[in-house]
Parts: C-alpha cells; sequence; structure tokens
C-alpha cells in the first residue's frame, strides 16, 4: 500500500480505537464512555471530511461537537443512493449490500481489511459476553443455499460473522427453506447434554423453525443453548408475536431460556447492541444511540419515542460512523440496568411507515 499523506489522521484514529476497544465492553458509566467515543468520533469525522467528496459536501461547515446529541449524521437511505466510500478503489476488499426487495435499491458498504478486521474484532468481543470464549456446537437456522449465492448479501455476511462462534455448523433448513427435522433432531440427540450456539434471523426463526417444529409435532431438548437473533419484528408483529411469545414458543419447543435478540444494520456491522437478560438492548463500549425527533430532529429525552441515530466507532473506510436509521424507538436508561451493565439501554418499536419517512430526515447530498 502507498503511504499517503494523510496516515496521521488514520493512525491518529487507530490508537484512540484501540483504547476504546480494549475498556470492558459494559463497565463505562455513560460519562465514562463519552469521554472517549466523543472524540474518536470527531477523528472520524475529520478523516471522512477529507476523503469522502460526498460526506464533504454535507459536513464540512461542522467542526465539533461537545456531546454525542451535536454529533451530525446521514440519513441511512443515503447508502442507496450514493457510494459512500473513503478508500481508494483499489482498497476495496468487499462490498456489503443490504438484503432489500427487487423494488429498492440494495444499500452499499464498501469495505477495507482495517474495517473489516474491525468489525469481526468487535462483534467477537460483544457476543463473547453472551455466548463466552469457546466455540460452541451451532444450528444455523438458515438454509446453505444461503451462502452460494453469488452477491454477498447482508443475511450470509452476518451468518459467516456469527459462524465464528460456531463450529461443526448444521444448516436447520432445506434449501427449500422447509425444515430438516433430522438434521435438528441429529443435532439435539448429539448435543443435549452441553452448550450449543443457535443463530437466525428473527422471522425465520419464528416461521421456519419454531412454527415448523411445532406443526411436524417434534421438541427438541437443548437446554444449555444460546440462541442468538437479529432481523426487524414487523413480519412477527403483523402475526401478532411479541418478544415474550417469541421466547415461550423456544422454551416449549426447545427448551431454550437464554435468548438474545440484537439490533445492528448491514451498514455498522460489528458494532451491534444486544438483549440483556431484563429484555433491554445495550450500547457497547464502541456503540451507542442518540433518539431524535422524527420531524425536527432534535435529540429527545430518555422515555421519549423517535428516530434512532446509530453511532459507531468503527467505520473508517466508508462514513457509516453515524447514521439516521429509519427505525423508531426509545432510551430506556443510563447506567442503571438491572441486569448490572452499564451506558444506555433502549428498545426498538419497528421502521417508521414509507410516507413519514419522505417528509423527514431531509438530510440530502446534492449529487
Ligand atoms: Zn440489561
Amino acid at each position: 500500500m502507498t503511504t499517503q499523506p494523510d496516515d496521521a489522521l488514520l493512525n491518529d484514529y487507530e490508537q484512540a480505537f484501540a483504547e476504546l476497544f480494549n475498556a470492558p465492553v459494559y463497565e463505562l458509566t455513560q460519562t465514562e464512555k463519552e469521554a472517549l467515543l466523543l472524540p474518536l468520533l470527531l477523528r472520524l469525522h475529520t478523516l471522512h471530511v477529507e476523503r469522502s467528496d460526498h460526506y464533504r459536501r454535507l459536513f464540512h461547515h461542522f467542526s465539533t461537537a461537545t456531546s454525542l446529541t451535536e454529533f451530525p449524521f446521514l440519513a441511512v437511505r443515503l447508502f442507496k443512493q450514493f457510494a459512500l466510500k473513503s478508500v481508494a478503489d483499489d482498497d476495496v476488499f468487499r462490498v456489503l449490500q443490504s438484503s432489500g426487495t427487487t423494488a429498492q435499491v440494495p444499500a452499499r458498504v464498501f469495505l477495507d481489511k482495517a474495517t473489516s478486521a474491525r468489525q469481526s474484532k468487535a462483534l467477537v468481543k460483544i457476543m463473547q459476553q453472551f455466548i463466552g470464549k469457546q466455540r460452541l456446537p451451532m444450528l444455523i437456522i438458515d438454509s446453505p443455499a444461503i451462502m452460494k449465492k453469488g452477491a454477498f448479501s447482508a443475511r450470509a455476511a452476518g451468518i459467516q460473522g456469527m459462524a465464528f462462534f460456531g463450529r461443526q455448523p448444521v444448516y436447520a433448513l432445506n434449501d427449500d427453506m422447509s425444515l430438516n427435522v433430522e438434521a435438528v433432531t441429529a443435532f439435539a440427540r448429539q448435543h443435549q447434554q452441553g452448550p450449543v450456539l443457535l443463530f437466525g434471523f428473527t422471522f425465520m426463526v419464528w416461521l421456519h423453525f419454531v412454527k415448523a417444529l411445532q406443526q411436524a409435532e417434534v421438541s427438541v431438548s437443548l437446554p444449555q443453548g444460546v440462541l442468538i437473533h437479529s432481523g426487524g419484528w414487523k413480519k412477527l408483529t403483523d402475526q401478532q408475536v411479541d418478544n415474550a411469545t417469541f421466547k415461550r414458543a423456544l422454551q416449549q419447543t426447545c427448551g431454550l431460556t437464554r435468548v438474545h435478540n440484537f439490533y445492528g444494520m448491514a451498514e455498522q456491522v460489528g458494532s451491534v447492541f444486544v438483549e440483556c437478560e431484563a429484555g433491554h438492548l445495550h450500547a457497547p463500549q464502541l456503540a451507542d444511540v442518540v433518539i431524535r425527533d422524527p420531524y425536527t430532529l432534535a435529540p429527545l429525552p430518555q422515555g421519549q419515542t423517535g428516530l434512532i441515530q446509530v453511532l459507531s466507532a468503527i467505520p473508517s473506510s466508508y462514513p457509516g460512523h453515524s447514521i439516521l436509521t429509519e427505525d423508531k424507538g426509545r432510551v430506556l436508561g443510563t447506567d442503571d440496568c438491572p441486569c448490572g451493565r452499564k451506558g444506555r439501554y433502549f428498545e426498538v418499536h419497528g421502521r417508521l411507515p414509507k410516507t413519514e419517512v419522505r417528509g423527514c430526515s431531509d438530510t440530502g447530498v446534492t449529487p
């Protein structure tokens, strides 16, 4: 790689990242965390102003912030409209695409090797808090076909990221998304005495695993299993399935008591917000959330529902360190969750209806 004149900027950021990364994931108080995260985000801001034309056009006027709420953000849909990139084309190591439907343009996220490595490291450190350090036998609640498709989808990336925590992976579904009953029962028979990891996307766990087990009148026993799942609840709330129903059904069909949802997005892989034993999503040391009024975009106080802005210390190859999502949610508390984890904790209420999105988050890039 050629040495660029502004490598000092990147080095400064890398140092700040290492310091924050080495801090405990959930032990910093909000004040302690912000004291490390804010200067790091400001370094990332300077870096992206220098290296991304789109980002510079939007935010060149912004110089500093004294709190996370003052930090500028990009509307998430801009990742569909523009190639937001802060590295040379030659340094792009992978382009991650969000799994949009055919009617939608997928978001593109440009990763260089360093950003990709930070994503993996962060995911490992966060997930180990819930799974432990050992690689566990893993049941992937998806079909093996998903890993074979041409473009690297966010779903495949999610599975690949989580596969690091597993060994001897078994796919629970057939290529046609039907339940592979033989594979699942064999997995359960083999591992019922020990800890195992299950991973899948929320609606697939419900529709193709829990419901399919119920319909087949099959129950398996995985009392030491931990299920990690992610993805929106929309398809489940449409079927009147809430988190409590979801967890109860998993206990009934599989004996699973440790079930953790996580909130994250393709635009910020690695900085995930995992649900604790009390059912709250926690911000890790490397990331945070700010809730904003959907119309004025002003920051909202704890308890009020608005749009979720996600901040992450990870991305240097694309300007994705501060993103205004189209998800609604609210902060539930700070430093005082009954589970003992410090920092901010929150809940997600789902996606903003499309018509509302158009009226708000009017942060546009002039092409
Ligand atoms: Zn908690």
